[in-house]
């Protein structure tokens, strides 16, 4: 594994994963834009807390208030950590190709400039800064195809690709993008 560097100011430069750690405007770790473990480590130091993963906590109908009892917290929820860069993302992709597999087949010119303006604003919001930047260069170079539902989802597609490239994933076969996020694989 690669050796955590540390900078002049002594913050470190990568984490364990071998990746940089991403700073905020304020010069604090980015729990957002960096996977947990780094920001844990850039946080606290290498010493990092796991959480044994708990099964689903869901109160079942008949007894709320004995399920709403765990053994180390007062709440009745599984202790859970807010999102990193991981997970963001993965949930991000599930709520943008899901809306793309809603979007009309023939869309009005009023849902189109929506989903354009969705699109830019999604880009300039998206917690993790440095993947809204390159998901708004994306945008720039590449205008959002919108006209058709199929068109929309291919784009999408394209779009998720080539952060796929950048992290060195595997590119997903985009004429497959209905059946991942529409109709369900053949049976
Ligand atoms: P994900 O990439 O999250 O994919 C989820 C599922 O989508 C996959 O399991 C697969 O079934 C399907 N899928 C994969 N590729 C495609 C595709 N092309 N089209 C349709 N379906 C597909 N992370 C970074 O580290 N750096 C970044 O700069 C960065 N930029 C991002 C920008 C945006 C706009 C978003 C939403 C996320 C970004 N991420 C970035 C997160 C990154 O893309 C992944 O979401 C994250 O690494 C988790 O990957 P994963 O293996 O769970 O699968």
């Amino acid at each position: 594994t690669q050796e955590v560097q540390e900078r002049q100011d002594s913050k470190p430069v990568y984490g364990s994963s071998g990746r940089k750690i991403i700073y905020d405007e304020n010069g604090k770790p980015c729990r957002t834009c960096n996977t947990l473990l780094d920001f844990q480590m850039a946080t606290h130091g290498t010493k990092v807390n796991i959480p044994t993963p708990k099964p689903s906590l869901a109160i079942p109908n008949d007894s709320p208030k004995e399920a709403s009892k765990s053994a180390d917290s007062p709440y009745p929820y599984q202790k859970e950590y807010p999102p990193d860069v991981t997970k963001l993302g993965n949930h991000s992709w599930t709520l943008l190709h899901t809306i793309a597999a809603a979007y009309p087949e023939k869309p009005s010119i009023e849902q189109q400039n929506e989903m354009k303006t969705f699109l830019n604003i999604f880009a300039k919001i998206y917690p993790c800064w440095y993947c809204g930047k390159d998901f708004q260069s994306f945008i720039k170079k590449n205008e959002p195809k919108v006209m058709t539902q199929d068109d929309f989802g291919k784009w999408l597609c394209n779009a998720h690709n080539s952060v796929n490239i950048k992290l060195g994933k595997p590119k997903f076969k985009c004429e497959l993008w209905k059946k991942r996020w529409k109709d369900g694989w053949d049976e």
